[in-house]
């Protein structure tokens, strides 16, 4: 009775509410539960007749999960939301959509805001996706958010399922970790990279064992903390990858991937195996380990293995870089200049970036750096390998938050190191640092121009890119 009330009042929720590109509002997820608490949304995710998968992650989560509804779109009908973290948006796409398989990104912080172990209990969860996991804003609401605390409440989303499979990335210590520890419980498709012409341009980082904490040491990096390792004290070393891109070549116009594999699928409860050659856009490593998580989660539920080959290459030969969610880093023309621009709030994210623009580069490069605010040191931290990595002949400093003192801190650490020019942007006046940000862009005398760091996706970023290239 609580139940179809609840569902009753979401439903209705639905038309009042303005959808976004992912259909991913919260309101009528809200309501729902509002009205019909823990037990209505646990009868909601029971509705599907083959369950829920869940993607989540530090960096790539909104891409993975584009793919991957891309993907299942050709098998049949799914719930989804993307671009939006909480539970409540997951519930919006629980009651907004029909059919038997859902489709939800989730986003968790910390513990205290992201209930990851509340959210696999209510949704039960068939499959669950791991992209990656790095340093982000180490500050959440105003209260520090250690990493090793942050790296607890992506294992809580897992820690208790007890059926289906965790898809995770074997090339990122922190999510192999996360199968490793579970392999008795579930099954675990590992996905990674097999082809070693592919590397880094970064320093490399120490990075602690998410065993023991002892150091990794690594006999190969693919991008930043993503390699193949292993740990001199426990033995945590990269399982044997179940998807994997054999091989990569790069072209002028496009690149060519080669990816094979053998894992379970679920649905079928038997071992499947598959191989594709596929062309995609010059889509940067990052989208590469994108393309793997979403082909990995597809393979593993789909209930038509016998078309994976097919279904992976008509949607992967047709695409464009129409995929990128709003506000996240491309590389376009503007004026004649190759000008790399988008969201890098993180350490990774901003490497990836980095490493991305990198593949254009052939000159000298202007680099305009937007910061991150008080109490992130460690951000900046991260920011300043991806800058340094780059070698710019100029580097721009702007305020990325709301704190224009805090970015002039950061500059003036650097600022002997490079030769750079810093405006103090106010926050408050945010048309007038888009306006400004895209003046830098358009007026540069560089060839190439990157511009990343902090500033939110929608608000900051795409509305620089609306202003600079649409
Ligand atoms: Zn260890």
């Amino acid at each position: 009775m609580r139940y179809d009330l609840a569902k009753i009042a979401g439903k209705l929720a639905i038309p009042i509410t303005k959808m976004g590109s992912g259909g991913g509002t919260s309101f009528p997820g809200a309501l729902f539960f509002k009205v019909g608490g823990e037990e209505a949304l646990k009868e909601l995710s029971g509705e599907l007749d083959i369950g829920s998968i869940i993607v989540t992650g530090t960096n790539g989560k909104t891409t993975t999960t584009t793919l991957l509804i891309e993907l299942f779109s050709n098998d049949l009908e799914i719930r989804r939301s993307y671009e939006s973290n909480t539970i409540n948006a997951i519930t919006t796409g629980l009651l907004k959509g029909e059919g038997d398989l859902g489709i939800f990104e989730y986003g968790i912080r910390d513990i205290k805001h992201g209930i990851p172990d509340t959210v696999q209990r209510l949704i039960d969860p068939i499959g669950v996706v791991y992209t990656t996991i790095s340093r982000e804003h180490t500050q959440v609401a105003g209260v520090k958010n250690p990493f090793n605390k942050y790296l607890e409440a992506k294992t809580l989303l897992t820690k208790n399922m007890k059926r289906g499979v965790i898809i995770t990335n074997a090339d990122d210590p922190r999510t192999a970790n996360i199968g490793l520890n579970k392999d008795s419980d579930v099954k675990i498709n590992y996905f990674g990279i097999a082809d070693e012409s592919v590397h880094d341009i970064f320093e490399d980082v120490t990075v602690e064992c998410p065993q023991c904490g002892a150091q990794l040491e690594y006999s190969h990096r693919f991008m930043n903390h993503r390699g193949i390792y292993k740990c001199p004290d426990c033995g945590l070393e990269r399982p044997p990858l179940n998807v994997y891109l054999k091989k990569i070549e790069f072209n002028d116009k496009n690149w060519i991937l080669d990816i094979e594999g053998n894992l379970f699928n679920y649905t079928v409860n038997d071992n499947v195996s598959f191989n594709v050659r596929l062309t995609v856009p010059q889509f940067g490593f990052h989208n590469v380990y994108n393309t793997l998580a979403s082909i990995t989660a597809y393979a593993t539920f789909t209930p038509y293995p016998e078309r994976i080959e097919s279904t992976v290459s008509k949607v992967f030969n047709n695409l464009d870089m129409s995929f990128i969610p709003p506000g996240r880093f491309e590389v376009v023309d503007v004026n004649g200049k190759k000008v790399g621009l988008g969201q890098g709030d993180n350490g990774d994210a901003a490497k990836i970036n980095g490493m991305f623009m990198n593949q254009y580069i052939d000159g000298p490069l202007e680099f305009i750096y937007t910061t991150p605010d008080v109490d992130e040191e460690e951000i900046f931290e991260d920011h300043l390998e991806a800058i340094r990595a780059l070698h710019p002949a100029h580097l721009i400093v702007v305020p990325g938050r709301e704190s224009i003192g805090i970015a002039e801190h950061y500059y003036n650490q650097i600022k002997e190191e490079f030769n750079s020019t810093f405006y103090p942007l106010s926050y408050e006046k945010m048309e007038e640092r888009i306006d400004k940000l895209c003046e830098l862009a358009e007026n540069s005398k560089y060839d190439y121009v990157i511009m990343t760091g902090c500033g939110e996706e929608q608000a900051m970023w795409e509305n620089i890119k609306q202003k600079l290239i649409r």
